[in-house]
């Protein structure tokens, strides 16, 4: 199977005829043939969401919304088809990838109700008879670069913000989980969305990415990804003074203090070091426990951990990574945990079940006995792989909670509010969640954080609404001569 660039409508191979391959990350078989697109393809797409920004931006928000709910039921009819999709080129396990079909619903659902609500401010002026209010207009062309993890997701959260907004779009896709945006791009055609508002560039960050952050005419870039690219998108994108949103790594911190409920602490630390297969920005993936209940929670966690069952059937609590790279990266950071003086308590391999072994998978796994400067402990690994740390105190916790460049999201385990928001106040994060998981941001809500996670800027919840619009401000006199 070919999958083509979305431009203008309609199905568009790359203009060199270069193609990369796909793989199926459970069974490491080609899955498909991507476009490997140049810079040209991508300024061609660029040049039509061009073309289509005027009808698009003078379309009333709530005709825009209207539009893009019938996306929306078009997505719920074929949620089914969206999740099989997901679930092979990701390797999710199909109640996974429904789930994320489900969010990204959720999420479209949000933002094309916000048609009615584009509201901005009424202000009041010092000069008599001088009235004031802002309105929300669109920046133009939004270029949306994301990755692989939960992809409809991914690609829901920009989407829908920026097309209610009055932009018209340029999706670079990632290169790992290519056709979901294809059907996405033909399923939001068939429900009405006009040619040229939505275009997709598939291929390879450098080649065909890259160009959506060099290129003058596009002047909103949000990026989800890396921080390594999200550094770089912002300086390059920042000198020709692009509005840029950047959601990027985390290395984030989950607490068990000596109060906790030890059985919902390990239930919800596993979820969040170990669910996506560990693939979560969100992923909770320093694991620090308080001295008392140290023993007994890591026992439990480690023996939840040998039990999760890994593979793509329904039912399976855990996928593959999503490419050979990915995984050859995170066994080669557990090895040299080893080295760091880490102990590896369960896991720290790819599984060798003849069932298993051709995929990306990697064991959950567990790693104790690193100092906070070792290499596990500081860099993101975007797998199924966390370190656990012991502490005394409170204060202890939250110090090595924040002994990190990243700063995304936090989670606390404790009956006792007073530590609960102690903590949530005092976390570099910007995301706390007291007695849950290091994830689960919701559409109303603004997600995003701090250091090395972000540039400040917070999607989806309507803060999504400020990357994707332009604030003015019109001010009238009302003359009292002419009433
Ligand atoms: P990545 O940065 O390698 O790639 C992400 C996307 O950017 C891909 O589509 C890729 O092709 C593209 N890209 C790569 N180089 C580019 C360049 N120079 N110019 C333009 N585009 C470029 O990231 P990944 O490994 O695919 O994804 C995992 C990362 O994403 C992790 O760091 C994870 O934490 C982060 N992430 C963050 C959030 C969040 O909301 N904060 C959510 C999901 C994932």
């Amino acid at each position: 199977m070919r999958i083509s660039n979305w431009i203008n409508g309609k199905e568009c191979p790359p203009q060199d005829d270069c193609w990369l391959d796909k793989f199926n990350p459970h069974s490491g078989e080609i899955l498909s043939q991507v476009a490997d697109s140049t810079a040209e393809d991508t300024r061609r797409a660029v040049s039509v969401a061009e073309a289509a920004f005027a009808a698009w931006s003078d379309l009333t928000p709530v005709r825009r919304g209207q539009i893009l709910m019938d996306i929306v039921a078009a997505m719920k009819g074929r949620a089914e088809e969206l999740a099989d999709c997901i679930a092979i080129e990701t390797g999710k396990p199909p109640q996974d990838a429904k789930g994320e079909v489900g969010a990204a619903i959720l999420q479209a659902e949000y933002f094309a109700g916000e048609g009615m609500r584009l509201y901005a401010r009424s202000l009041t002026s010092g000069t008599p008879g001088k009235y004031s209010h802002t309105v929300r207009q669109p920046r133009g062309i939004a270029g949306l670069i994301v990755p692989a993890n939960t992809p409809i997701a991914n690609i829901a959260w920009k989407t829908f913000p920026a097309l209610i907004c009055g932009n018209t779009v340029v999706l670079k896709a990632s290169e790992d989980a290519p056709r979901i945006a294809l059907l996405f791009a033909q399923l939001a055609k068939q429900a009405g969305l006009p040619d040229g508002v939505f275009n997709v560039i598939q291929g390879l960050g450098q080649s065909a990415g890259a160009t959506l952050v060099t290129d003058e005419r596009v002047s909103v870039i949000s990026f989800t990804g890396s921080t390594v690219v999200g550094r770089w998108i912002a300086e390059v994108a920042g000198r020709r003074l692009a509005r840029v949103s950047l959601e990027l790594g985390g290395k984030n911190p989950f607490v068990v203090c000596d109060d906790a409920d030890i059985e919902q602490a390990v239930h919800w630390a596993a979820l969040s070091a170990f669910s996506n297969a560990g693939q979560r920005c969100a992923a909770g993936s320093r694991i620090i426990v308080f001295k008392e209940v140290y023993e007994d929670f890591r026992d439990k966690l480690v023996a939840k951990a040998q039990n999760l069952k890994l593979g793509v059937a329904a039912g399976c609590d855990l996928g593959p990574v999503v490419s050979k790279r990915q995984q050859q990266s995170i066994l080669a950071v557990i090895e040299n945990s080893n080295r760091e003086g880490g102990t590896t308590l369960c896991g720290g391999a790819a599984p060798s079940t003849a069932e298993l072994s051709n995929g990306y998978y990697i064991q959950p796994t567990l790693v104790e006995g690193l100092n906070a400067h070792a290499e596990l402990s500081r860099k993101e690994v975007f797998g199924p792989v966390a370190t656990l740390h012991v502490v005394e105190t409170l204060p202890e916790a939250l110090a090595l909670a924040n002994a990190t460049e990243y700063g995304l999201t936090a989670a606390i385990h404790t009956r006792n509010v007073d530590r609960a928001m102690w903590f949530a106040q005092r976390v570099r994060a910007g995301v706390a969640n007291i007695n849950l998981g290091t994830y689960g941001s919701e559409p109303h809500m603004p997600f995003g954080g701090f250091g090395a996670s972000g540039n400040g800027t917070r999607e989806p919840g309507v803060e999504a609404l400020d990357v994707y619009s332009e604030l003015k401000n019109i001010s009238f006199l009302i003359r009292p001569n002419q009433i």
